[in-house]
């Protein structure tokens, strides 16, 4: 395959303050503004500098160089998974390999059907819209997506009452990329218009020691293999997290060492950050606790949950939730959450026993 180097341009559209305020966890997946900057710099741009997700990997690969060969635009494609796992990234990668220019939205940011269609109509042929969290787009500009989907089209309704009139304007054939933490708030014809779904899973700890070692590479970090572990090991695997600590274990070893960064120095700037060996914090912590203490160790709702330890419902099910289901710390079953053996273990709780967690619901099983 012939290999462009030059980027074709990322451009950003819509109202990027839509976005709501984040908890200021070391550890939490959502980008901060202030991250922008760097996160740019980082990012892989060619799908062989990509790390790890090799299945998704070897599916684009297939997907890009058939529409190359046939010289059409790209599918339009779904990501989806829990946040700062590469969804982004992986689009502006796609672009690159593609060869075309990528633009950059969100759901929140799309707030009138006008704006859609204003992006819309100024795509370039193959162009890649990128749309982050798109179940959060407003019905009336979900529903101007289908068309320009599906038939690349946009209708316009002219005039008002009896006179009003509706004309088709064609649209340049281009690929969507959409990012969700929630495939299962996107309505049907919306993801019926995706050609193909891929989910990101959490790094494993060989793919994160690589993303730490190549982030120190990138911004001339000085560490050893032993910190890039310790590193590696907290960062829940979420790249994005990995680039944030490793950032912060630089300043700690820049002020209290001598600016490398060892096992010890790692350890020592995570533990000021609350950052335990397993990558967990307060808040999840709290969660564990608040299940063990107040509820027995569960089932208990997600509502119920979250009221109890005033957060909103979402940040625990995309941020909380997912890292504590994949350390089998957490169960999600019909009738709630329950507390598993391992994490009164790591809490250095006393386990109730199985015999305290009532039995699943027949049909669960
Ligand atoms: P998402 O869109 O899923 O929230 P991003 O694509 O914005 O996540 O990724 C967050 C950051 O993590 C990026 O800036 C990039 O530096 C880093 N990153 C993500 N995936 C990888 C990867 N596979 N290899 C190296 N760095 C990665």
């Amino acid at each position: 395959m012939k290999r462009r180097k030059d980027s074709p341009g990322v451009q950003l559209s819509g109202n990027p303050s839509a976005e709501p305020a984040r908890p200021e966890r070391p550890i939490s997946p959502y980008g901060r503004p202030e991250e922008q900057i760097i996160e740019m710099a980082l990012r892989p741009q060619r799908l062989e500098e990509f790390i790890g997700q090799d299945r998704v990997k070897e599916n684009l690969r297939i997907l890009i160089e058939a529409a190359r060969a046939r010289g059409e635009s790209l599918d339009h494609l779904l990501f989806y998974g829990p946040p700062g796992l590469g969804k982004t990234t992986l689009a502006i990668v796609i672009a690159n390999e593609m060869g075309v220019p990528i633009r950059i939205t969100s759901g929140p940011a799309i707030e009138r059907a006008g704006d859609l269609a204003a992006i819309l109509t100024n795509l370039r042929a193959g162009e890649v819209l990128f749309i982050d969290e798109i179940h959060r787009l407003p019905r009336a500009v979900e529903e101007i997506l289908y068309p320009a989907m599906e038939d690349f089209a946009l209708d316009i309704v002219i005039g008002k009452g009896p006179a009003a009139r509706s004309i088709r304007l064609s649209l340049p054939r281009f690929t969507v990329i959409g990012a969700t933490t929630r495939l299962a708030l996107l309505t049907a014809p919306l993801r019926a218009r995706f050609g193909a779904i891929f989910r990101l899973d959490f790094y494993d700890l060989e793919a994160m020691e690589t993303i730490v070692r190549r982030a120190a590479r990138v911004l001339g970090v000085e560490i050893e293999e032993e910190g890039v572990r310790e590193i590696a090991r907290r960062a829940r695997g979420t790249p994005r997290v990995a680039v944030r600590l490793l950032r912060r274990v630089r300043d700690y070893a820049q002020v209290r060492a001598d600016g490398v960064i060892t096992a010890t120095v790692a350890a020592e700037a995570l533990q000021l950050m609350d950052v335990d060996s397993l990558g967990l914090d307060e808040l999840d912590r709290r969660l564990m606790r608040t299940l063990a203490e107040k509820f027995g160790g569960g089932p208990v709702g997600l509502e119920t949950l979250a009221a109890a330890l005033s957060e909103e419902p979402d940040t625990i099910m995309d941020v909380v939730e997912p890292y504590l289901l994949q350390l089998g710390f957490l169960d999600r079953t019909p009738r709630g959450r329950v507390l598993t053996r391992r994490a009164y273990e790591h809490l250095g709780l006393p386990y109730p026993g199985e015999a305290a967690q009532p039995p699943l619901p027949l049909e669960s099983i």
